[in-house]
C-alpha cells in the first residue's frame, strides 16, 4: 500500500506536534547554553543524543562540533541536506548571555538546530524514508556566526583551522561532498518578513584584521616621544567613513570597524591598537573593489601619524544565491503551513552567511520563519512563539524535503538537471584562499 505526498507530509507535520514537549525543550535548553562557534559542544552533544535516541546513524566533532546524520531512501538517489547552525555570538547587555564568554542566542540558531532534529525526529517515527528516494542528511554545522576572530586565528595558527567559518571548514574537510542540495531555515524577528519567505540574495564579506603599530612614552611629560597607534587608527576610520559617498547603492557596500584593543593604560601613549572590519557587498567585485579603498584608507592612518599597520585579509563568506527551483519548492510548502497571504518573496538582503559558500557550489536555500521578537544580534531578540520557531521550521522543513524526494525524487532530479554550479569544490577553496593575504604598511619611512 502506497501512501501519497500530501498524506505523508501530513503524517510528519502531526508527528512533530507529537514530539512538542521534546523539541520545545531541546529548543530552550540550547537558548539558555549558549555556545560560541567551533566551542558547540553542549549543544551538539543534545543534537547526537536527540539522533541517538532515534537510532538515526550520525557523525560527531566535524569541524570540531558538527554532528552529521543520514536517512536512507528506499531508492537510491539525490542526499538533500537540511542544515541547522549551532552557534550563539557575542552581544552585549542580553538577558541569557553567557557570564564567561557573553555569547548569547540572538540569531535564534537555537530554532534551527531544533528544527532539524525535529524534521528528523517525525520522519524516523512516520516511516516516511520508505516512500523516498535519496537521502536526507540531517546536519548540525559549526560557527556561522564570523567573530571571536582573535581565538580563530590561535586555531589557525595552530593547524586546528584553516576557514574561520564552519561551513568553509565543513566544505574543506569534504563533508558536502556526497550531499547534492541544502536547505537552511533561519529565524527572523522582522515583521515585515511576515511568517515565512526567501530573499533573492544576501551579501557576501571578506573579513579584516588591522594593527597598527606606533610608540609607546609618557602621555604627561613627553607625548612628543610617542606615535599615537589609537590617532592613526582613528584617522584611518574616518577616512573609511569618507569613502563612504563613493559607495554605489547597487552594491550594497557594508563596513563596519570595530577597535578591539584601544590602548592599554591611560598615561601611556598607545602604542598598539587592533581594529577588525568586515567589507560586505552584493558581488565578489564589488567587495573587492571597497576592500581596496578600505586598504588605502587604513594606510592613511598610518602614514598620517609616522606608525606602521599590517592588515590581514581573510577570507569572509561568498555572497548567496538562493536557488529559484529550490525556493518554489521551499515556498510551495511554507505557504501550506503559513498561508500565501502570510509568505513574502524578498529582494537582496545585505546581512552575510555561509550559507553563501554552500550556495556557490550547490543549489541552496535559506528560508526564513517567524518566531522571534527583538533586534537580531541584539539584546532584546527572544524566541516568543515557540511553537512556531521550534516546531513549524521542523515542518517546513520535512514537507520541502519530502516534496524533493517523493518517489523517484523526481522534483529534486529536476532541479539538479536545470543547475550548474558558479564554481566546483577546488575552485571555491582556491577562490577562498587566494583572499588570504597580510600586507604591511610603514607611514614613517
Ligand atoms: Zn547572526
Ligand atoms: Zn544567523
Amino acid at each position: 500500500m502506497t501512501t501519497s505526498k500530501e498524506t505523508l507530509q501530513k503524517q510528519v507535520c502531526e508527528a512533530i506536534e507529537r514530539r512538542a514537549d521534546t523539541l520545545i525543550g531541546m529548543g530552550e535548553t540550547i537558548r539558555h547554553q549558549p555556545e560560541l562557534g567551533f566551542k558547540e559542544f553542549k549543544t551538539a552533544a543534545l543534537v547526537a543524543q536527540m539522533f541517538e535516541s532515534v537510532r538515526v546513524p550520525h557523525r560527531t566533532g566535524l569541524a570540531n562540533t558538527g554532528v552529521k546524520a543520514e536517512l536512507k531512501g528506499a531508492k537510491p538517489g539525490p542526499a538533500v541536506a537540511l542544515v541547522g547552525e549551532l552557534d550563539a555570538l557575542v552581544v552585549s547587555g542580553h538577558p541569557l548571555a553567557d557570564p564567561v564568554t557573553g555569547a548569547a542566542h540572538a540569531c535564534g540558531h537555537n530554532a534551527q538546530v531544533t528544527a532539524v532534529v525535529g524534521a528528523t525526529m517525525a520522519l524516523v517515527d512516520t516511516g516516511a524514508m520508505q516512500y523516498l528516494a535519496g537521502r536526507i542528511v540531517p546536519f548540525a554545522v559549526p560557527a556561522e556566526e564570523y567573530g571571536d576572530i582573535a581565538w580563530r586565528l590561535e586555531q589557525v595558527r595552530a593547524g586546528q583551522l584553516e576557514f574561520l567559518g564552519g561551513k568553509p571548514e565543513l566544505i574543506r574537510h569534504g563533508h558536502f561532498d556526497d550531499i547534492d542540495m541544502a536547505i537552511l531555515i533561519h529565524t527572523t524577528s522582522r515583521a515585515e518578513d511576515k511568517s515565512a519567505g526567501i530573499a533573492a540574495s544576501n551579501n557576501g564579506c571578506v573579513v579584516k584584521t588591522v594593527r597598527y603599530v606606533g610608540r609607546a612614552a609618557h602621555a604627561g611629560s613627553a607625548p612628543h616621544l610617542g606615535v599615537n597607534a589609537l590617532y592613526a587608527a582613528n584617522l584611518a576610520l574616518s577616512a573609511i567613513n569618507a569613502l563612504r559617498e563613493t559607495f554605489q547603492e547597487r552594491d550594497t557596500i557594508r563596513v563596519h570597524p570595530v577597535i578591539t584593543q584601544g590602548g592599554k593604560q591611560v598615561n601611556v601613549i598607545p602604542g598598539e591598537v587592533h581594529l577588525e572590519t568586515y567589507v560586505r557587498g552584493k558581488s565578489v567585485r564589488a567587495i573587492m573593489d571597497a576592500n581596496m579603498k578600505v586598504d588605502r584608507a587604513l594606510r592613511a592612518g598610518a602614514l598620517a601619524m609616522g606608525a606602521q599597520v599590517e592588515i590581514t585579509t581573510l577570507p569572509g563568506y561568498m555572497p548567496l544565491t538562493n536557488n529559484p527551483a529550490l525556493a518554489q519548492v521551499f515556498r510551495r510548502n511554507a505557504e501550506t503551513l503559513v498561508g500565501t497571504e502570510r509568505y513574502v518573496t524578498q529582494g537582496h538582503r545585505t546581512g552575510s552567511t555561509d550559507m553563501g559558500d554552500v550556495s556557490q557550489i550547490m543549489p541552496a536555500v535559506q528560508g526564513y520563519m517567524s518566531g522571534a521578537s527583538g533586534t537580531g544580534h541584539g539584546a532584546d531578540y527572544m524566541i516568543t512563539d515557540p511553537r512556531f520557531a521550534y516546531l513549524g521550521q521542523a515542518q517546513a522543513l520535512a514537507m520541502t524535503a519530502i516534496d524533493l524526494l517523493y518517489g523517484d525524487a523526481g522534483t529534486a532530479n529536476e532541479i539538479l538537471r536545470d543547475y550548474k554550479a558558479p564554481m566546483s569544490r577546488a575552485e571555491y577553496l582556491a577562490f577562498q584562499r587566494g583572499i588570504n593575504k597580510t600586507e604591511r604598511y610603514d607611514g614613517s619611512a
